[in-house]
């Protein structure tokens, strides 16, 4: 039988053939997260390989995991999530799994994850029985007939033997680490001559809500390459479409995923809104970003608390926090930043209930890697509006080719993400936006956006702001944040816990 997922197509539409199950795996979508389109495809591909799944979906907490694979007698435990946070989550799961004298394996997977990460964090925690990274669903069958076949033993000790030569390789680059001060990295910051090339005053300024737009309209923008990495289908568009490995699988997803839209469109199957807003805004404290009510820059609406680069660097390279962007008070120019926050998730679960009933795993996992991508599309059309319309900058419209390759100026960094990877500064860019009110879009306990459809970031519009990672930081800005945000220490090193060494 074919393993791997490019051929996932065909394996979703056989019918699973009648045999004994090979054994019971349970996936779960770790507690705070709600993603989970990687670990639909994994249970799917397990699935057809005669294993029984037993699905938890998303958002389950550690104590549930636990007592269904007692009560169930599994004999695998999956865990996914695609936010930082999910992290610590799962590093929580194995250590609760070792306390309560499990055995059986630990699998890791989701977007976040990373084979450094399970080997350094997770499976020190777990002793008792192994945990494997699994990268691919098409990788899933091969991991779990090796750990549950006669001589796993071969299979666990490579498995260890690999971990600990990353551990090994982790704790050596560690080493040929440094870091500056707070202070030394706030005084390589990136320098913007903010007389040379002074901020645009936006064309309009406040909250902005978008009630049910259009999807005929956001389909234009579509980047459709993640939409066939979703699938392990790993080409770029178009030329996937004609690649002769993937060509044909990649071109009836293609052709499925279009014919689903038209009546995603058609029937209103979801529903898209957004909300965005443009604040008049100054950095202080070089890292610290205010926003203003409004021109008169008298009362604060929120204070955004930004992270910078520590790593030392060689000659000449800067360390960058996002508040670089922006103007300082001190300075007396009038800066401004921007926020938003789209859905394109909105009364999905009623054609996903259908698709659960039918038994049509390939429906539900294509309405929401459609949904996601509608997402994006949404928040690359809002983010051309605001350059275009609202902030009103830009001038001449970008191609859709510019646009998937980030041509434009300014940029939208998601909180969260390598740019600014604190999720707790989520809640403060949805009170100024109303964003729960106005899109419906709320936070879970780990800053998990639901539903999953929808994006949110911060909009910058200087020329020269950028894309970039903050990377490791030290304890004494980790100490900093705590303080400037009033938030315990030991809360924002958990939160923080990827950018710590
Ligand atoms: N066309 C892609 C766009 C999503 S990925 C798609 O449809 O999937 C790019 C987005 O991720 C950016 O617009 C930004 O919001 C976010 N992003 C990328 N790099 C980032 C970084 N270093 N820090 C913060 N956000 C980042």
């Amino acid at each position: 039988m074919k393993k791997a997922v490019a051929y996932l197509l065909p394996y979703i539409e056989a019918s699973k053939t009648e045999t004994k199950a090979k054994g019971k795996v349970l996936m779960a979508t770790v507690k705070g997260d709600v993603h989970d389109i990687g670990k639909n495809i994994v249970g799917v591909v397990l699935g057809c390989n005669n294993y029984e799944i037993i699905d938890l979906g998303v958002m389950v907490p550690a104590e549930k995991i636990l007592e269904v694979a007692k009560k169930e007698k599994v004999d695998v435990i999956g865990l996914s999530g695609l936010i930082t946070p999910s992290l610590d989550e799962m590093v929580h799961v194995a250590k609760e799994m070792e306390r309560e004298g499990f055995t059986i394996p630990l699998l890791i997977g989701g977007a976040t994850t990373s084979k450094v990460h399970t080997a350094v964090k997770i499976e020190q925690n777990y002793k008792k029985g192994q945990t494997v990274y699994v990268l691919d669903a098409s990788r899933s069958v091969t991991v779990v007939s090796s750990l549950l076949s006669d001589d796993k033993e071969k299979f666990i000790r490579e498995v260890q033997e690999d971990f600990s030569r990353v551990r090994e390789n982790y704790a050596n680059k560690k080493d040929f680490k440094s870091y500056l001060s707070l202070e030394d990295a706030r005084k390589n910051k990136f320098k913007i001559d903010w007389k040379k090339n002074a901020p645009v005053a936006p064309k309009f300024l406040g909250v902005k809500t978008f009630e049910n737009y259009n999807l005929s309209e956001l389909r234009e923008y579509i980047d459709w390459t993640p939409f066939f990495h979703t699938w392990e289908l790993r080409g770029k568009y178009p030329t996937i479409l004609s690649d002769a490995n993937m060509g044909t699988e990649a071109t009836k997803l293609f052709n499925d995923a279009n014919q689903m839209l038209e009546q995603v469109i058609a029937e209103n199957w979801i529903q898209a809104k957004g909300v965005i807003g443009i604040w008049p805004a100054n950095t202080v404290n070089d890292d610290d970003i205010e926003i203003y009510a409004d021109e008169s820059r008298s009362k604060i609406l929120h204070t955004q608390f930004g992270m910078r680069q520590q790593l030392k660097k060689t000659a000449g390279a800067v360390n960058e926090c996002v508040s670089d962007f922006v103007a300082p008070k001190n300075s007396g120019i009038s800066d401004y930043v921007g926020g938003f926050v789209v859905t394109a998730g909105l009364g999905i679960e009623k054609k996903l209930a259908e698709f659960e009933a039918d038994h049509n795993d390939y429906n539900s996992i294509l309405l929401k890697a459609l949904a996601d991508r509608l997402a994006e599309a949404f928040a690359e059309r809002m983010h051309e509006r605001v350059r275009q319309e609202f902030y009103g900058y830009e001038k001449a419209p970008l191609s859709k080719d510019e646009l998937i390759a980030e041509k434009y100026k300014g940029i939208r960094p998601a909180p969260g993400y390598p740019a600014n990877p604190d999720h707790t500064e989520k809640p403060g860019l949805f009170k100024i936006l109303d964003a729960t009110k106005n899109t419906g879009v709320t936070l879970t306990d780990s800053m998990a956006m639901m539903p999953a459809s929808s994006v949110s970031g911060w909009y910058f519009a200087h020329p020269e702001s950028h894309y970039f990672g903050v990377g490791k930081i030290t304890e004494e800005q980790v100490q900093s944040l705590a303080k400037r945000k009033g938030i315990d220490v030991d809360v924002m090193k958990r939160w923080l816990s990827s950018n710590l060494e």
